[in-house]
């Protein structure tokens, strides 16, 4: 496996043979990540995973400085999953200027709601550093997860909007055997905050399941905190929004995600389900 520390050493060693995918990722790699390999290697001849914990995505006071960096096991399970080169550059790399810097992206609509009118300025960051490495890697297709889905729809905005030639294919959400989706940030929890945070995951199916048996949007949210109440756990927001742009759900809006952010112990975590809503 190819490991490149920039652009031009990722390109002399891939050549240019092949479809290639892009799956960007901040390493500390679980079998979520892994399995966007996996579909970057159904859809395309050579795959190609980034590792950068980018600092423009994280806000004053945020996690960017303990965020887990454990490359050389990440190298080890990407080798495994037959994933063919790692693109790991530093920061001088992306950001030659000083990430303090550098010209920002904004994806109007989609940045300043849900996640992003708690941590302002991260989907700048996400935009911008998605946008420097479509053009560091220049792939045909980029995998991204819906475990961030606010983030999928924002990058396939970008994409729409910039003219990038680059497919973007979306993978599910993995999840631990008792409902919690994996994220690296799962690895903050203190045993009492791991065991209460498949609430989470409980209350997003509580709110499908409200939404299935024809309850108001409004009674389906609530049954959603119900369910985190009883874990002891709050939400920093349950939001029912239309699927395709996350604009607000109407009544008659059949393609919905409900959506939850809670702070757990010392993680902030996020999840979805997307509900598909029968016609009354
Ligand atoms: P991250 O390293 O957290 O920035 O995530 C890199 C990519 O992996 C993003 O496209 C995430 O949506 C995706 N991802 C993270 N956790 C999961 C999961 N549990 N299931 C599927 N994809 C995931």
């Amino acid at each position: 496996m190819i490991i490149a520390r920039t652009p031009e050493a990722l390109h002399d060693a891939l050549g240019k043979d092949g479809t290639l995918v892009l799956v960007p990722t901040m390493g500390n790699l679980h079998a979520g990540h892994l399995s966007l390999i996996r579909k970057g290697l159904e859809v395309g001849d050579r795959v190609v995973a980034s590792i950068f914990v980018n600092p423009t995505q994280f806000g004053p006071g945020e996690d960017f400085e303990r965020y887990p960096r454990t490359l050389d096991a990440d190298v080890s399970m990407l080798a495994d999953a037959g994933c063919h080169a790692v693109f790991a550059p530093d920061v001088d790399v992306l950001y030659p200027f000083g990430a303090e810097h550098t010209v920002s992206i904004h994806v109007p609509e989609v940045t300043d709601i849900l996640c992003g009118s708690i941590r302002p300025g991260h989907f700048d960051g996400v935009a911008t550093v998605v946008a420097k490495l479509f053009l560091a890697v220049a792939p045909d297709v980029a995998v991204f997860g819906r475990k961030d889905y606010q983030q999928l729809v924002l990058i396939r905005r970008l994409v729409r909007d910039l003219g990038f030639p680059i497919d973007i294919v979306a993978g599910d959400i993995v999840r631990e055997a008792d409902g919690l989706a994996m994220s690296s940030r799962n690895a903050y929890l203190e045993a009492a905050d791991r065991a209460a945070a498949p609430a989470i995951y409980r209350a997003l199916a509580a709110v499908r399941e409200a939404v299935e048996r024809q309850a108001t949007l409004e009674e389906a949210i609530a049954s959603g905190h119900r369910t985190l109440a009883v874990a002891g756990l709050t939400a920093e927001y349950i939001e029912l929004r239309r699927a395709g742009d996350l604009g607000p759900a109407g009544e008659d809006d059949a393609q919905l995600v409900a959506l939850i952010a809670a702070q757990v112990g010392a993680a902030r975590l996020i999840d979805n389900v997307r509900i598909l809503r029968q016609e009354r």
